[in-house]
């Protein structure tokens, strides 16, 4: 049994350019409702050491051990390897080489923020990497910091990232708020929901659910999307047949509700998405909504759409899921 929990996958402490400690993170993240975060420093992973069982049982968070390799031709999230992995000298032309590394290490790599402004102004920040082992790649943070679809990076990231998608690769969505200091205002925030066995919240848990793409992103509201046909029931990061499928979206408004009702996020319409085009939309009336259809090969997703105190009009982006593909 899957079970979806809400994580913060990216963040920074005194360990790197944070400032928050280690247990002032945790305490701040509980705050806001998470099951988990990872902590990500920038090529440091000290800040690991200070994780306790004490501490855990305290804030109910789980941390997921992690670095965030932070280099002059991209930012990689790596979250929990058994080993030390030399990020140093890595280029464009050697990532492919560091990332079977990573694996070799059982460990997860996601792409942070691929589209932020790099050099001159923010020096590296942009992925240059030349990948060509997606496979070894799990998910790309196409949501960067709070308020995400006010800022430019991340309306660029989606055309990249559904044309990985369209080339076949597979890779899940993660929202990093890259979180760095205590807040001293409210913020619009996010959170990746990674899909558990048993809803257990642990490290093997939550790396299997990346690997497996098991993820989505959203500003408030729970997602599950499953699509039908005579084999069986799939979910998100599975693998279904081309042809006639029936695609069911439930949508939940009650999970972290302090954290997100106070900026007015409606849902107006459930949108399906296939091969990077619209494909069906509906609007959300409460009740679960179902597109029955003639699917093609490749993959799909959804997208809740509607309103907040933050956008304009019904249209934002309110949460969006990884694929499920279709063979
Ligand atoms: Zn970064
Ligand atoms: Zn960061």
């Amino acid at each position: 049994m899957i079970c979806y929990r809400p994580f913060e996958l990216h963040n920074h402490t005194q360990h790197s350019d944070g400032q928050f400690t280690v247990p002032g993170l945790m305490k701040a993240a509980a705050a806001y409702g998470y099951a988990g975060i990872a902590l990500t420093d920038h090529n440091a992973v000290t800040g690991n050491a200070e994780v306790t069982p004490a501490l855990e049982t305290e804030t109910g968070l789980r941390v997921i051990p992690g670095i965030e390799w932070t280099t002059f031709y991209g930012h990689l999230l790596v979250l929990g390897c058994d080993r030390f992995i030399d990020w140093r000298f890595v280029t464009p032309d050697t990532i492919d080489t560091a990332l079977q590394e990573i694996a070799d290490a059982h460990g997860v790599a996601g792409i942070a923020h691929p589209r932020e402004v790099g050099s001159p102004l923010m020096c590296g920040c942009n992925w240059e990497f030349r990948v060509t082992r997606w496979d070894l790649v799990s998910y790309i943070e196409v949501w960067s910091q709070e308020d995400p679809m006010s800022r430019t990076k991340n309306q660029l990231v989606m055309p990249w990232y559904d044309g990985l998608l369209n080339q076949g690769h597979r890779l899940a969505v993660s929202a990093g708020r890259d979180w760095h200091a205590p807040d001293s205002k409210a913020h619009l925030l996010t959170a990746t929901y990674l899909g558990l066995s048993e809803g257990e919240v642990n490290t093997p848990n939550t790396l299997a659910a990346l690997r497996a793409g098991r993820t989505y992103i959203t500003l408030g509201p729970t997602v599950d999307l499953t699509l039908w046909q005579e084999e069986g029931c799939f979910g998100l990061g599975e693998t279904a047949s081309a042809g006639q499928g029936e695609v069911r979206v439930q949508i939940g408004l009650d999970e972290r509700q302090a954290v997100w009702e106070q900026w007015n996020i409606e849902v107006k319409t459930v949108r399906l998405v296939v091969n990077g085009e619209t494909a069906a939309e509906q609007p959300f009336t409460g009740a679960p909504i179902s597109f029955s259809r003639e699917l093609p090969r490749g993959w799909l997703r959804a997208e809740l759409r509607g309103s907040h105190a933050r956008g304009n009009g019904d249209g934002e982006i309110i949460a969006l899921t990884s694929p499920i593909y279709l063979a």
